[in-house]
């Protein structure tokens, strides 16, 4: 009997070399079709593939047709593009995984129109002579939000560092000991600190924090008082806080600046939506604070960029800090924001015309008519499953109204020939991928993150994947 060692070696002698793949029958077409870097790359992971599997004692098929096809399949995986579109069946409208915010239609609009040439980024066209690129959205900015200046830069992680950095460097900033939040993994209120340059003074405790808390730390070194929203958590019970408009009074009283950091601000009122506790922009305005910073790809419903409201004297600073310039936002970006906030000046139409609104709050029969549309749609393929509408609820996502359950329906797709795990995984890592829930054994597809135009490949991806 031969030894497992020897059966391993002959099998590895077995496989081609890359020379041989690419002068085999296929070389030349793939070689006509790819770059040539691409094809290459593809045999030699091929190959390492099927070597690993062999000197792990694993059934390995060396003939040349798998081969073959294993290259040509990873040809097409190495050329296409790694960042897809996907459909969204969470139900999570600001999911950060997914790319948070939806753009509006007028928004990715200008951004071709605005990219696809040359534009007046940096180009007073009135004047004749170098504008500003910040010119573009700070005018209706400070509409939108009522304040004096306004200023957009890469997030919102980047504006609390540009604004802590110019204000605070060397100083002590005063913070809640309830506020030193994470978001998201990397944004940690201290470490941001720490990375400005400024010195965190913490006060109160993490339920509690007082007025004389604040009173009390102010010092010849304090050179900001920060209120952090506390975004994706809550305190619940023996708690106490202290307002932005105390703390702006306090401020204004010591000769101190207040900003406060609000994470997901919001252009609109939204206690009409049932949702209290959450002011809007312009009301956090009128507290008083000096300046304020929140996401562009929040509740705004815009690009990614984080934004900074204020005094004027401030925000001058703000922009003369060199750091600023490594912050700076781009053309696309300034395009898509200027197009998502013009949306805001109509506030008849902003539900409708902002993705991230319109999916927040569109009523529970329209959710539940684009489900039963759905369901109904995919039992009219005859596919192998059992297919329900259910209730489902989901959260707004991305740090933003953490408090809020949003009643949702989805579809539930139990299937009968696979299992609903090997399903979701068919679903996920398709061209077109759709990213799904699995709940009591069966995969749930929320309506309310289902885009209208997606709905016809939604059905054709499902059931090509049932079938197969
Ligand atoms: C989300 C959030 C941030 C980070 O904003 P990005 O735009 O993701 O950089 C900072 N602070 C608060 C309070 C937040 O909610």
């Amino acid at each position: 009997m031969k030894s497992r060692k020897s059966v391993k070696a002959s099998h590895l002698s077995a496989l081609p070399s890359v020379d041989e793949l690419l002068k085999g029958p296929d070389g030349s077409q793939w070689l006509a079709s790819f770059p040539r870097t691409i094809v290459v790359q593809a045999i030699r992971d091929i190959i390492a593939e099927r070597r690993q599997e062999i000197l792990s004692g694993a059934q390995s098929d060396t003939s040349y047709a798998s081969l073959s096809f294993g290259i040509h399949a990873k040809i097409q995986k190495l050329s296409s593009f790694s960042l897809l579109p996907v459909i969204n069946a969470t139900g999570i409208v600001l999911h950060t995984n997914l790319g948070r915010a939806v753009l509006s239609e007028k928004a990715v609009k200008n951004v071709i129109a605005v990219s696809r040439g040359y534009s007046n980024l940096e180009y007073d066209l009135d004047a004749g002579k170098r504008g500003k690129r910040h010119s573009h959205t700070a005018r209706i900015l400070r509409q939108l939000a009522g304040a004096e200046d306004a200023l957009i830069v890469n997030n919102n992680a980047a504006a609390v560092l540009l604004s802590l950095s110019t204000i605070a460097k060397d100083r002590e900033v005063i913070v809640s000991r309830g506020e030193l939040v994470e978001i998201g993994g990397s944004f940690r209120v201290p470490d941001v600190m720490a990375a400005s340059g400024a010195t965190l003074r913490e006060i109160g405790t993490t339920n509690k924090t007082h007025l004389y808390d604040y009173q009390k730390a102010v010092n010849e070194k304090t050179g900001l008082i920060l209120k952090v929203h506390q975004s994706n958590y809550k305190i619940t019970g023996f708690t106490e806080d202290v307002s932005i408009e105390q703390l702006s009074a306090l401020g204004k009283e010591r000769g101190i600046p207040v900003m406060y950091d609000l994470g997901s601000g919001c252009l609109i009122d939204l206690k009409p939506y049932g949702i209290h506790g959450e002011p809007s922009l312009q009301e956090i305005m009128k507290s008083g604070a000096d300046l304020v910073t929140f996401s562009g790809d929040k509740l705004l419903g815009g690009p990614q960029g984080g934004i900074i409201v204020g005094r004027q004297d401030l925000l001058e600073k703000i922009r003369k800090n060199p750091l600023a310039r490594a912050v700076r936002v781009d053309k696309m970006t300034i395009a898509a924001f200027e197009a998502t906030l013009l949306d805001y000046l109509d506030p008849d139409k902003v539900l409708q015309n902002i993705p991230v609104l319109r999916m927040l709050f569109q009523s529970r029969e329209t959710i539940k008519s684009r489900a039963k549309k759905i369901a109904a749609q995919l039992r009219r393929q005859s596919v192998s499953a059992e297919i329900a509408l259910v209730k489902d609820s989901s959260k707004a996502g991305g740090g933003s109204l953490p408090e809020t359950e949003f009643e949702s329906y989805a579809i539930s797709i139990d299937p009968r020939h696979i299992t609903v795990n090997e399903l979701e995984t068919r679903l996920r890592t398709g061209s077109r991928p759709i990213v799904a829930r699995i709940k009591d054994n069966a995969l749930l597809l929320d309506a309310r993150t289902i885009q209208d135009q997606d709905i016809k490949e939604l059905i054709r991806l499902v059931s090509a994947a049932l079938r197969a």
